[in-house]
């Protein structure tokens, strides 16, 4: 076997080499029954083990208070963009919205198909920051305010979780289980899984009890989350495999310390790469310092046309997809939980060396 890259994709992305590895025997034959895991029943017992294990370490890693229930769905967090106004604007139709970057404006357009009174009650005149919350304009009765805690395209995170009355939603993909946060502030927090958590195809929904009280009588079932709490997220064929993965991850996750354990690397990572491209006359990172992201950190080169060097150069020394968002260009390395912090210092190696070759 070839020996794997350091991939920085923001998703799918790099997985733990020791859950792949795992998981290997488990899908030609899952623990002796002569079945993999991929070809048992969604309603056996094996499966409902794979699934009750999952969700009790990932309460475990989060601390997920016994109110919020966690639901393991398919549609991505694009399906979510249109499945949290369907389950929460029955009794008010308006809701609020902070722009802060290319994820939270497509939730914004994907919510206005299910909004009458879509609010954008604060928005970044440019994906650089994060507008203070004192300038926010929330409107009269939102059913929530959403917000995108970290924008994956642009490197922008919220320093803190604002507090607000209103149930607040947060578009978690690329920051949950990264770094540890209170649930208790949110009332529905949501994921794909292809960021930092497993294989694409799962997406998380942790929601408040109460909140599954508020939706529309109209919902696709598979987005209907107080259909799919009540069915044990099995209103139809979870995405089996993708929870199996995502169950080893939650497992090796704990092996790192948890959350709190990982948080710590995840911090060390994202300090060497930024000092890496601060102290750079090449590399630039244009987000305000306490708005930068931990785990996806855009970066352009101040000589135009070396991009393609920089690439082509990163690739054969192990480093792949370091290409910025087909939206914005530039570069972007995403360092989620599953990068070493040897990846990093790679990586931060291979700046130096190139910005001393191309001077
Ligand atoms: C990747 C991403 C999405 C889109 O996720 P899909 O699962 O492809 O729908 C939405 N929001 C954020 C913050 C993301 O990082």
């Amino acid at each position: 076997m070839s020996e794997r890259a350091y991939n920085f994709s923001a998703g799918p992305a790099m997985m733990p080499a020791e859950v792949l590895e795992y998981a290997q025997e488990d899908l030609l034959d899952y623990k002796g029954t002569g079945i993999g895991v991929a070809e048992i029943g969604h309603r056996s017992d094996e499966f409902l083990a794979i699934a009750d294990r999952a969700e009790a370490d990932l309460r475990d890693l989060l601390a997920i208070p016994d109110n919020y229930r966690v639901l393991f769905l398919q549609g991505g967090a694009t399906g979510q963009f249109s499945a949290i106004p369907l389950n929460l604007t029955e009794q008010t139709g308006s809701a609020d919205y902070v722009v802060t970057g290319i994820w939270s404006k497509k939730a914004v357009d994907e919510g206005r198909k299910f909004v009458d009174k879509l609010h954008v009650a604060g928005a970044a005149s440019e994906y650089t920051y994060v507008p203070n919350q004192n300038d926010w304009q929330l409107s009269d009765d939102p059913a929530y305010v959403h917000i995108t805690p970290n924008e994956t395209i642009n490197g922008v995170a919220f320093a803190q979780t604002p507090e607000v009355e209103k149930p607040l939603v947060g578009d978690m993909s690329s920051v949950l289980l990264s770094e540890p946060f209170e649930i208790e502030k949110y009332g529905v927090i949501y994921a794909g899984a292809q960021k930092n958590i497993g294989p694409a195809g799962l997406t998380l929904v942790i929601v408040r009890d109460d909140l599954l009280e508020q939706g529309r009588p109209a919902i696709p079932a598979v987005w209907d989350w107080k259909a799919q709490a009540e069915a044990g997220s099995k209103v139809n064929t979870p995405p089996t495999v993708s929870w199996y993965m995502a169950g080893l991850v939650f497992k090796w996750l704990k092996k790192q310390g948890g959350v709190s354990g990982i948080a710590e690397v995840n911090r060390r990572k994202a300090g060497k790469l930024y000092a890496a491209i601060d102290d750079s006359e090449l590399y630039s990172n244009p987000v305000e310092p306490e708005c930068r992201s931990l785990m996806n950190v855009p970066f352009v080169l101040a000589k135009s046309g070396l991009e393609k060097a920089f690439l082509r150069q990163a690739r054969s020394t192990g480093l792949v997809n370091l290409e910025g968002h087909r939206s914005v260009g530039g570069l972007r390395a995403s360092i989620y939980n599953a990068m070493p912090e040897e990846g990093v210092d790679k990586l931060v190696d291979f700046m130096r060396a190139f910005e001393e070759a191309s001077s």
